[in-house]
């Protein structure tokens, strides 16, 4: 980082610093179509030669790049530039150092069964979620990133970026909601490439809340789990985190809530999926039809969702962390899912507790007395990941526990918060060493050893759990 310091000063003196060229700016136009969306790229600035790449969001398939179709590059004038795919999904385009235009087409499949946040057709009530992933092609000044899988490209060096969305008029009540800026109705701007937010589209209504100031709902027309109460729980579980965190700076948050592609079939009586992208929470639910919308565990269990959803603008939103420690962001989210559903009142103690107690139970089912390094298991294999935010939920019950002997009235929650942001600089993910030393520091080595690290099972009795 400190090699680059010369340069940079250099910059604001002289027009050039070596070979680096203009970053690129970019303005996207969007016409969602009945099978996808045509789009448009203003492109300015960067080399002669162009080097594009399309790629997905984190977690999506790397097959999404297959969707993308009609690549062609123009001239201002409207003479077609040389193109030439390069690599997966890649291409070179002669743009000669003038601004040129590049078209292409987003085609979607009408019954994607997987993919739920990076979805799906444009037909009937049906929408689609642009979510830092497929549709937004990346602009290069050199072809190495097109060497690399869809899912590993950069954005790519850019300056600004406009994002600009024309709904036909056959659908009056589609709308964009996103936490990028709206300089008019469904134009956004922003300083980097479009890869970083999330856009949905379709027909949404959005709501301000009050009391939790910077947070927005984005309710589907179609939403229909406690939809005279949704609000008034996303309020209070969100001031529940505040109370306990304190709140982050300059909120500017948005909960998404669609229901689940009718694809998805709901196993049990309610199914959930969320997906934190910046300051947005992308949520999907739906339950069995034959379960009536206000029942009491719909309630239960979509306030400790939610909770564990909105906890994330803190953890990994606030405070950044390396994969290593996805127990803790994920096990701490689970952990205070719960406890910000207790402190509203939609789950009482008592099945609070029952309810960790069964989580225990299936921790043993699937496997969880195979102890082992929390953020060793955090690498690990995909089909893991389950039974690592069940044990990240118990060692955090756990810590509590201790942390509560020694600080009786003190939250520990708040306590770690303030250690957690006080060690991040903003820029780097803070890692295992620096959380192994932050949690030694308040609980003690032993408890660190045994729990985070795994060189003792987690048991009922220590985590408080009696009569199991
Ligand atoms: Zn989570």
């Amino acid at each position: 980082m400190r090699k680059l310091l010369p340069c940079l000063l250099g910059l604001s003196l002289s027009a050039a610093c070596g070979q680096a060229p203009e970053p690129y700016w970019v303005d996207f136009t969007v016409r969602p179509s009945a099978d996808g969306a045509e789009i448009v790229a203003e492109v300015s600035g960067g080399p002669k030669t162009a080097w594009v790449g399309f790629g997905v969001g984190p977690g999506a398939s790397p097959q999404l790049v297959d969707q993308i179709s009609g690549v062609a590059a123009f001239s201002a004038t409207g003479e077609a530039l040389e193109i030439e795919p390069t690599g997966r999904a890649g291409y070179r385009v002669e743009a000669k150092g003038e601004p040129w235009r590049l078209t292409y087409r987003l085609r979607l499949r009408p019954h994607a069964e997987d993919h739920s946040f990076y979805r799906a057709s444009t037909r009937g009530d049906d929408y689609l979620v642009l979510a830092g992933s497929d549709a937004w092609p990346r602009f290069y000044a050199d072809p190495t990133p097109l060497t690399r899988p869809p899912e590993a490209r950069p954005a790519g060096p850019i300056s600004g970026a406009t994002a600009r969305f024309q709904f036909s008029a056959s659908d009056p009540a589609w709308t964009v909601v996103s936490t990028a800026w709206e300089e008019t109705p469904n134009t956004f701007a922003m300083r980097q490439h479009p890869v970083g937010s999330v856009f949905a589209l379709g027909p949404f209504d959005t709501v301000q809340l009050p009391d939790a100031a910077g947070l927005r709902i984005a309710l589907h027309r179609d939403w229909d789990i406690m939809p005279s109460q949704i609000e008034s729980l996303l309020e209070e579980l969100m001031m529940s985190h505040r109370e306990m965190l304190t709140a982050p700076d300059s909120v500017n948050a948005l909960a998404l809530l669609s229901p689940m592609p009718r694809t998805l079939s709901v196993r049990g009586g309610l199914r959930t999926a969320g997906m934190v992208r910046g300051q947005t929470l992308v949520v999907y639910a739906a339950k069995a039809p034959a379960i009536p919308t206000n029942h009491p565990d719909i309630a239960e269990a979509m306030a400790v969702f939610l909770g564990h959803e909105l906890f994330h603008l803190w953890v990994p939103t606030g405070v950044q962390v390396t994969r290593e420690l996805s127990w803790l962001s994920e096990g701490w989210a689970m952990h205070m899912g719960r406890r910000a559903a207790v402190a509203t009142g939609w789950l009482d103690q008592a099945a609070g507790t029952r309810r960790l107690g069964l989580s225990y139970r299936r921790y043993l089912d699937i496997g969880g007395y195979r102890a082992g390094s929390l953020p060793a298991a955090s690498t690990g294999p995909e089909d893991q990941r389950n039974l690592l935010y069940l044990r990240g939920e118990l060692v955090f019950r756990l810590l509590e526990r201790e942390w509560d002997r020694a600080n009786p009235g003190e939250p520990f929650e708040r306590a770690l918060w303030s250690a957690l942001e006080g060690a991040y600089d903003g820029v780097e993910p803070l890692d295992s060493a620096t959380v192994r030393t932050i949690l030694t520091d308040l609980v003690d080595a032993t408890t660190v050893r045994r729990y985070v690290e795994g060189q003792a099972p987690l048991t009922p009795d220590a985590l408080g759990l009696a009569g199991r």
